[in-house]
């Protein structure tokens, strides 16, 4: 499908303009946020109780996660959204996108975050473009780096956004990047964990990774159900997300630090979805699978054990209970975990309790994970 034909195909999408996912809600919240702000300012100088309790109300809505006495910037790394007008480009619907809630960046989002105690989420749309043409692509992903900056500059202290990427065409992710982090302040890109049926330890991908290390900017892998055992999936249990999702980032990860392009790009920060899948849970395999087969492997000399290699990336802490946290911890270090939601698909509604209940670790560790090391990943003021 060519960008002509895409246009030609939703003619009332393109008629229609472009506007961010739910804006009439959105402008709502805009005209609240205004109303607030000033009346917070008076408050200061002379409150009058009327003010004073409505002021308690708005402040008593959002939940002030508190460690150790102190107040935490809470933010989320996993929070999914859809830029409707880009999708159909795609010739997708945002309906076709299971899980409720999924269109909506606005209001209701953020009641949600702040029952929950989330102070920010950093966005990201899952890639549903890796085999779109050039052109097509082009204008998808311009839409959706627009639109995500536009809302953020909108809520600076409640969103941040990962920039798409069109990884099918590794020089064209590049200037994405690039134009997405430089230009329209997005703070890293968000990729699934394979680009159409290709690896990203793939050398063509070596360029996108080159200049994500360059940038200094975080890598958000969130997986797409190994769509190559989708036959397989068929069933009960919802298994291309159940199991499909952790093991297409288990894969992944695999490939990075086998084929060694961990060692080839160091200091690139990759945090994956999901606690990183099944790969943490059974890390030690891979270091044993170079000693029990060392003839599978393909000359490629690793710098360090495959296990190591978990320890220079990131995860989020989607793994539902406080053992699998501290195993995951365990496994991969402390300082590498960051919260994750997966917003607003209720995988976990209680992800700030999740860290403050898990036995074990001290009130630092806490507020790394709640959102300190995330700040120092996306740049945000803690
Ligand atoms: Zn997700």
């Amino acid at each position: 499908m060519t960008l002509r034909e895409a246009f030609n195909g939703n003619t009332a999408v393109a008629m229609a303009g472009i506007a961010f996912t739910g804006c009439d809600l959105l402008g709502a919240a805009q005209g609240r946020a205004r109303a607030q702000a000033p009346s917070a300012a008076r408050g200061k100088a002379r409150a009058r109780p009327a003010q004073r309790r409505q002021e308690a109300v708005v402040a008593s809505r959002r939940r002030q996660v508190v460690v150790a006495g102190r107040r935490v910037k809470t933010i989320d790394v996993h929070a999914h959204c859809v830029i409707p007008e880009a999708y159909a480009l795609l010739g997708l619907k945002v309906e076709d996108h299971r899980g409720p809630g999924i269109e909506e960046v606005g209001p209701r989002r953020m009641r949600e975050m702040d029952a929950q105690g989330i102070d920010m989420e950093a966005l990201s749309i899952n890639p549903a473009w890796y085999r779109a043409e050039r052109d097509v692509v082009a204008q998808v992903i311009k839409i959706q780096n627009e639109r995500l900056a536009e809302f953020c500059a909108t809520y600076p202290d409640r969103f941040v956004a990962f920039a798409s990427v069109a990884l099918q065409y590794p020089d064209l992710a590049v200037q994405q990047l690039v134009e997405g982090v430089k230009k329209l302040g997005l703070r890293g890109a968000a990729v699934g964990a394979s680009v159409a049926g290709e690896e990203f330890s793939d050398p063509k991908f070596h360029p996108f990774w080159a200049k994500a290390e360059e940038l200094g900017v975080l890598i958000f892998i969130h997986p797409q159900s190994t769509p190559d055992l989708a036959r397989r999936f068929k069933g009960n249990g919802w298994l291309a997300n159940t199991i499909g999702n952790p093991l297409d980032t288990t894969i992944a990860l695999s490939h990075l630090i086998f084929e060694g392009t961990l060692d080839r790009f160091p200091g690139l920060k990759i945090c994956s979805a999901h606690g990183g899948g099944f790969l943490p849970s059974y890390a030690p395999r891979s270091d044993n699978s170079l000693r029990v087969a060392p003839d599978m492997d393909t000359g490629v000399k690793l710098k360090k054990k495959p296990t190591e290699y978990l320890r220079q990336m990131y995860y989020d802490t989607l793994v539902f209970t406080s053992e699998a946290l501290r195993h995951l911890a365990a496994e991969v270090g402390v300082s590498h975990l960051v919260l994750g939601t997966d917003h607003p698909i209720p995988w976990q509604a209680k992800s700030v309790d999740h860290i403050l209940k898990a036995p074990g670790f001290t009130a630092a560790q806490r507020k790394a994970m709640l959102g300190e090391t995330a700040a120092k990943l996306l740049g945000i003021k803690p």
